[in-house]
């Protein structure tokens, strides 16, 4: 007999399917890079990719992968062991060392992801009577980790404000003034945003919240996992886009960074945590996450190491995105586009329906060129879209393909 769990899935399923928004994997063969090979119906296609977040082109270049390969002959696959009991190699250190400098913070530390690193942060750093400040767009991983903070420790509470609304109504102001008004909120207000939103392409403005965060003693934490290799002139980040990078400016600095490896970083996999060393070592002594999951891979430290190192040394490696962001902006506007102006290299182009942009995005990959449709739960629903990311492995010929393709649809 068929028990709750398998026909309320099938249900699920057959609705999915009916409304057009089952997601298929794209099965890919041969290295990540401006032209790929998938595997459709059993078949190789070339395809031009503009939906990986390999935004540098570094996730096969010969440095990354030799160190990776290097890495692996020198240690091993692992240690079998979390950080602080067997777990720790030279290549982690150096990588957090690297990590700290590229940032410019104190110390950092290395996960397996940017979703446990995010996972990490307030359940460990939070107490009861404090209080946690998001931007209602943050990645999902913000909010899962904001929940988990919320369940496992009773009396810290969360506010959510309007995406990038600092002043009026549901703005971050309204929602710091809220917080010490409250006779419960005792303790420290956070306040987190992603740096670059995923799904926008639109950057937070950080000195006017850091100039709020001061005004409230709070600490703000931002989470630039889009920004890392593609913001400010070394690709440091949304900070350094903003000038903040030097905690002594005038803009002041950002208290905790989280970002991803899996990005621009290499793109094989790991996060961070940025900070003080007194937040990276209350993480080491009590974060569950690091006491009791494994290191990251040392073959994965390894090559994120060398993106770091590569991304510093070629500063014209992010130029290069830049120009083909905005070579690409100026051509989808003047085929009657409507892109939002951003320094990102994230081009939403807005289609509303999800089932839409699905059958979008299946009809560019017949033309060669492999976009994702976007929609509903990873947007709100009416908001479906066609994510077009651009990389500095691109050509100018790329993107004229890559436009080309999007008029004849
Ligand atoms: C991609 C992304 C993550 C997840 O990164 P992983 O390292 O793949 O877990 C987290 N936060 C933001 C803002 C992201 O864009």
């Amino acid at each position: 007999m068929p028990n709750a769990f398998t026909t309320r899935t099938d249900a699920l399923f057959s609705q999915l399917r009916k409304d057009g928004l089952w997601k298929e994997l794209q099965t890919i063969e041969g290295p990540m890079d401006a032209e790929i090979t998938l595997i459709r119906n059993g078949k190789p296609q070339k395809v031009l990719c503009f939906c990986s977040n390999n935004y540098l082109g570094l996730a096969n270049h010969p440095e990354v992968v030799e160190a990776g390969h290097k890495a692996l002959r020198d240690y091993g696959a692992g240690t079998a062991s979390v950080r602080f009991i067997c777990g720790t190699f030279g290549p982690h250190w150096e990588l957090e060392q690297r990590i700290a400098r590229y940032m410019g913070t104190e110390a950092s530390y290395s996960f397996v992801s940017a979703w446990t690193a995010n996972e990490a942060v307030f359940p460990t750093l939070c107490e009861a009577g404090d209080m946690i400040i998001s931007d209602e767009l943050n990645h999902a991983c913000i909010i899962d980790g904001i929940r988990l903070a919320t369940t496992i420790k009773k009396g810290v509470h969360k506010a959510v404000y309007a995406n990038n609304r600092l002043e009026g109504e549901k703005s971050l102001r309204a929602a710091l003034e809220a917080a010490r008004a409250n006779k419960d909120v005792t303790g420290q207000i956070w306040v987190i945003t992603d740096g670059v939103f995923s799904m926008e392409g639109s950057i937070a403005d950080l000195p006017a919240m850091r100039k709020l965060c001061d005004e409230f003693n709070a600490m703000l934490v931002v989470d630039d996992s889009h920004g890392h290799g593609v913001m400010g002139k070394l690709g440091r980040g949304t900070h350094e886009h903003w000038g903040m990078v030097d905690g002594g400016s005038h803009l002041g600095r950002v208290d905790l960074f989280t970002g991803t490896l899996g990005k621009a970083l290499g793109g094989g996999a790991g996060g961070f945590i940025a900070a003080s060393q007194q937040v990276i070592d209350l993480i080491i002594q009590r974060g569950r996450p690091t006491l009791f999951s494994n290191a990251l891979p040392v073959t994965i430290a390894a090559s994120a190491s060398k993106a770091i190192e590569i991304t510093l040394r070629e500063p014209q490696r992010v130029q290069r995105l830049k120009d083909n962001v905005q070579y690409a902006r100026t051509k989808l506007k003047a085929a009657g586009f409507d892109v939002l102006p951003s320094p990102t290299a994230i081009c939403p182009i807005i289609v509303h329906d999800t089932a839409k942009a699905i059958a979008m995005s299946k009809r560019l990959l017949d033309l060669g060129i492999f976009v994702i449709g976007f929609g509903y739960p990873v947007v709100p629903e009416g908001h479906a879209r066609l994510r077009c990311q651009i990389s500095a492995a691109h050509t100018t010929g790329h993107i004229d393909a890559l436009v080309e393709a999007l008029r004849k649809l």
